[in-house]
């Protein structure tokens, strides 16, 4: 099975677009999302109905967990988000319907699909606490609280692979664009934004898993950032959040 994986979209159409379609010519089985659908860009209700119309179900259910912008934004408190933040997840609360509201508010925290593989927004270590993985010890305790063989994640919008052989304490870091799953270690990678990067590469970031040949690959997407940075400004959100998409910072 080829697992399309995206994440951290944030209401940037032109960039939901644009990795759809690579996705599309690519050729996947299943399509999941890691969460933050809506928060920062000028587009959120266009990005939830796309991504609930393209992703895949299992037993019913769309395979998309919560983030904490889309917590946020329907309902789930903002105090702890910076002022430009605020902002933008008020300002898309007032956009969104009802509907979108309560398909937000009930989106599952993480999927698990043993023994392959981990869906969550954040670190696997206490999901609903929104933890960032950013150094070694963080990602420590994120190996320990999944037992699947690779988990995916999102939220800090800087992708990377870590792994774990086991039985050992050390971190392996991977700066390949593909990786191969080795039999006895287990694996965590962040698989990037969608739509605002934050690792200097303004293009859209995805990965595809494929789970019978043991790969995961990163790709990278151009897409039209003049068009989403101008719909930002044109909405009235803070214009930091128009110019990071050409830094992608
Ligand atoms: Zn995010």
């Amino acid at each position: 099975m080829r697992i399309a994986i995206i994440s951290d979209i944030h209401g940037n159409l032109e960039a939901l677009e644009a990795v759809l379609n690579h996705a599309d010519r690519e050729g996947f089985d299943r399509l999941v999302c890691l969460g933050d659908v809506v928060g920062y860009g000028a587009n959120p209700c266009e990005c939830v109905d796309l991504v609930r119309e393209r992703v895949s179900q299992d037993d019913g259910q769309e395979l998309v967990v919560k983030g904490n912008h889309d917590d946020a934004a329907s309902g789930g408190g903002d105090e702890y988000f910076n002022d430009q933040a605020q902002r933008a997840i008020r300002w898309t609360a007032e956009q969104l319907s009802d509907e979108t509201l309560a398909w937000l508010r009930e989106l599952k925290m993480v999927f698990s699909y043993t023994p392959d593989y981990f869906l969550v927004h954040a670190s696997p270590h206490e999901p609903e606490s929104w933890h960032y993985v950013v150094n070694m010890g963080d990602a420590l305790s994120a190996f320990d609280s999944f037992t699947e063989r690779v988990a995916f994640i999102g939220h800090s919008h800087v992708p990377f692979f870590v792994s774990r052989e086991e039985g050992d304490e050390q971190i392996q870091i991977h700066q390949t664009e593909v990786v191969r799953l080795e039999n006895g270690s287990r694996y965590l990678t962040n698989v990037g934004s969608v739509g605002q990067p934050r690792d200097g590469d303004p293009r859209a970031c995805y990965v595809f898993y494929d789970v019978e040949a043991g790969s995961i690959q990163r790709f990278r997407v151009e897409y039209d950032v003049e068009a989403a940075s101008r719909k930002i400004l044109e909405a009235g959100l803070p214009e930091f959040l128009a110019l990071r998409l050409h830094k992608g910072r």
